[in-house]
């Protein structure tokens, strides 16, 4: 372990960090890592923030925006695969989880797969089936669309 003093590249300032590991592990870091003290990976992060339509502290956004992100990628395939007539059911319930503007329910779901938290929202709805956005036959067709492609993935 030891310290050293490298530039920040964003705003030229010197600043102190500590490094582990071998002699020509660190020296290889120093010349090669890039630098950027915590003052701006702060204001980076609160830069980053503004864009986005999720509340949340600034951390907790830029994290649930790469969540969002990698989640609804999925989205595409999904719709794909789904019957035509089941497809509207889908969009319906892929509206209310995108709708959802919380930083804390997507970095909740980060383990999770977009199939599953439609099961989810499916199951929620399941309990109040009166949900005016959501009826039960959508549910109902959702829900036989579900088993047809987890049939289908096997
Ligand atoms: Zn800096």
């Amino acid at each position: 372990m030891a310290k050293y003093t490298v530039k920040c590249e964003e705003c030229g300032k010197d600043y102190g960090i500590t490094l582990y590991g071998k002699m020509s592990k660190r020296e290889y870091q120093l010349e090669n890592n890039s630098w950027v003290c915590e003052q701006c990976k702060i204001s980076e992060t609160v830069e980053k923030a503004k864009g986005s339509d999720l509340e949340g502290t600034p951390k907790q956004i830029v994290w649930a925006e790469s969540i969002r992100k990698k989640i609804l990628s999925e989205e595409e395939d999904l719709l794909d695969m789904a019957l035509e007539e089941h497809k509207e059911a889908i969009r319906n319930i892929l509206k209310k989880i995108k709708s959802n503007k919380k930083s804390s329910y997507w970095i909740d779901n980060r383990y999770c797969d977009l199939e599953t938290m439609i099961t989810e929202e499916y199951a929620k709805n399941k309990k109040k089936p009166t949900t005016a956005s959501l009826g039960r036959e959508a549910v109902n067709e959702t829900n036989r669309y579900l088993h047809i492609y987890k049939r289908r993935m096997k």
